[in-house]
């Protein structure tokens, strides 16, 4: 099946009780049981929720894996995926993370005893230089946040399977759509379904997918014993969500194009970071590895300024200023004071997040509509 056959029909059954083509919300704590241990293969909504298995099996079809795994958000699912480690255990991880992950990793397990170490992986020697023989796991983020820098996956993998490591991919920016780390190799895929999965910003929901039955296996354990799960309305919204993600991120990506365009030929732009303009560094990568170039889209202005930055941020109409990213809905936000702002300057401004960086993710409106919204904004 094709992806756009995948996302209306995949793993999707009309209800054998009614008939009804869309997926139940099925809202309930517990199933009924014919006699002791007799039962429909439900006992616990905790443990299984049929609105629940419906997305799991929708979402492994999109990543081309076999099993799909959902939890409350996506750091429930960050969360499910290190407690695969153990105390004493290490993990690589890029260093311009999301920065919940970087938290999560630092904060809560770096007090557990399992250690982090951050690397820029455009250098993947970076990678084989952080190795040691605790190293059980390799996080990639691609493209990344803010800069939209791209990692190798494939070459990332490479070393990983020298060195029995299991590589997770954080594939929230690209969307299964765009990129399927799986097919690259990787072992573990996760998503904020909060962003283009959803696409609605109407939710929080968290995604993995695996190939491998034996990490499925634990996986679905620490979800029931951990117990993050999503509730099956949030279910029935991804599920919904995931109908429109092709024609959503199809004409974001469009869009973002244009946009990037636009404000590459603007006076008063410094410098934009797109993958999909031929002078962005991952340029050639993002031709390879992703089949589009994503709708997200930063850049700085000739004025390095935070007062330059905040008047374009307090002069847009369309453009919300807000945090998250990946609805229908256009939305411009300032890295340096939101999703950065516990970075220390310098070390901010060595990994390009400047004063005056603005970060856009791009929605399906009319790109003349967005671009126009734009110019006013920066000639306010
Ligand atoms: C939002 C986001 C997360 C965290 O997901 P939540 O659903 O907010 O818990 C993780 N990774 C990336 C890249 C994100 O953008």
């Amino acid at each position: 099946m094709k992806f756009a056959t995948k996302v209306i029909h995949a793993g999707i059954e009309p209800d054998i009780s009614s008939g009804a083509i869309m997926t139940p919300i099925f809202q309930t704590s517990t199933y009924v049981q014919q006699s002791v241990g007799v039962h429909k293969g439900f006992e616990y909504a905790r443990t299984q929720n049929p609105t629940r298995n419906v997305l799991q099996n929708q979402l492994a079809a999109l990543e081309n894996g076999n099993f799909g795994i959902s939890f409350a958000s996506g750091l429930a699912a960050t969360d499910a995926i290190i407690k695969l480690l153990k105390s004493g255990d290490h993990i690589i991880s890029c260093n311009d993370l999301y920065g919940g992950t970087y938290r999560i990793f630092n904060k809560i397990y770096g007090k557990l005893g399992i250690q982090s170490t951050f690397v820029d992986m455009n250098t993947i020697q970076n990678i084989s230089d952080a190795i040691t023989p605790n190293t059980k796991l390799i996080w990639v983020e691609t493209p990344t946040n803010p800069m939209l820098n791209l990692v190798d996956i494939e070459a990332v993998v490479k070393i990983a399977k020298q060195h029995n490591i299991l590589v997770c991919v954080d594939n929230t920016f690209a969307s299964p759509y765009l990129q399927t780390p799986l097919d690259l190799g990787a072992d573990i895929v996760i998503h904020s379904a909060t962003k283009y999965l959803g696409g609605h910003s109407d939710v929080i929901h968290g995604a993995i997918v695996v190939k491998d039955k034996a990490i499925a296996d634990e996986l679905y354990f620490i979800q029931n014993a951990s117990g993050a799960v999503p509730g099956p309305q949030d279910c029935f919204l991804i599920l919904r969500g995931i109908k429109t993600l092709h024609l959503r991120v199809q004409r974001a990506c469009e869009n973002a194009q244009k946009i990037a365009d636009f404000l590459v030929a603007h006076p008063k732009v410094e410098k934009v970071n797109y993958p999909g303009l031929s002078t962005h560094p991952s340029h050639e990568l993002a031709k390879k590895q992703m089949r589009g170039f994503g709708a997200m889209v930063s850049f700085s202005l000739k004025a390095d300024t935070l007062a330059a930055a905040d008047k374009v941020l307090s002069s847009t109409k369309l453009f919300s200023l807000a945090e998250s990213l990946g609805g229908v809905e256009s939305l411009i936000g300032h890295p340096a004071t939101m999703t950065h702002a516990s970075i220390p300057l310098e070390e901010r401004k060595k990994t390009g997040v400047v004063d005056s960086l603005i970060r856009l993710s791009i929605g399906v409106e009319d790109a003349d509509d967005l671009i126009a919204d734009l110019e006013q904004a920066l000639n306010a």
